[in-house]
């Protein structure tokens, strides 16, 4: 029986890339090695023992909180049958550090749908019709390489920028697959932290390449 580290469980609007605007059910897990410097969810990094707790204490807890437990699929989707949303985020931390398959097995059995956020710097061991979402972290403190394998399984990759090194960045990544697999995908900018700047880079470069503009609207909206 496949237990996952889970920190935290809430229902919102998708914010960003393909499935903006829809009721989702957030499953974030615990642990990420890749160490971005502006990760904005640090408290899904560790799995220290002195956080660890029982599934009650994380569903109930508000707010980022460090504290996470053990949970299995069983649980897990037991307690999602009880929200109204039938669309499962899962995330992070690295959800790909873990294998999948039985929980989005379980997922679509149960009649969710279902999309995982990846750094492609994990191998993705997903049900199939799983949406996977990549957003390439390259060259992070954590020295993880973005793989072939999740590029090529991507539904969409969602490129976070900032500088004109992020599209070069990204026309590397890019490079990497066949004509046939790029056709296969969507591309997406994304500003890092609503800076104007990283905004209006995006905006000129989706134009100039047809690719699409994802905005963190529920960072606008302000909501989790
Ligand atoms: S991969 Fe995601 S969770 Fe991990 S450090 Fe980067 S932004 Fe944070």
């Amino acid at each position: 029986m496949t237990k996952l580290p889970l920190n935290e469980i809430f229902e919102s609007i998708q914010g960003e890339g393909s499935f903006t605007g829809a009721p989702s059910i957030f499953v974030r897990l615990q642990g990420c090695p890749v160490g971005c410097a502006w990760c904005d969810t640090k408290h899904s990094w560790y799995l220290s023992e002195e956080h660890q707790t029982d599934f009650n204490s994380v569903i109930a807890k508000a707010g980022d909180g460090e504290s996470w437990c053990h949970t299995t699929v069983g649980e897990l989707v037991a307690h999602l049958l009880g929200y109204k949303a039938r669309h499962i985020v899962i995330s992070g931390g690295e959800p790909c550090m873990y294998d999948l398959v039985e929980l989005t097995d379980a997922l679509y059995d149960n009649g969710f749908t279902c999309q995982i956020e990846t750094s492609g710097t994990f191998e993705v061991k997903v049900n199939e019709r799983t949406h996977v979402t990549v957003s390439p972290k390259v060259a992070m403190k954590g020295g993880y390489e973005i793989l072939d394998q999740a590029l090529i399984r991507a539904n969409e990759i969602k490129h976070p920028v900032a500088m004109s090194r992020h599209i070069e960045e990204l026309d590397m990544l890019l490079a990497r697959l066949s004509p046939e697999q790029l056709a296969a995908k969507k591309v997406y900018l994304q500003p890092i932290s609503q800076q104007a700047r990283a905004t209006q880079l995006a905006i000129d470069t989706c134009i100039e390449r047809n690719w699409w503009l994802s905005i963190q609207t529920h960072k606008y909206l302000a909501i989790q």
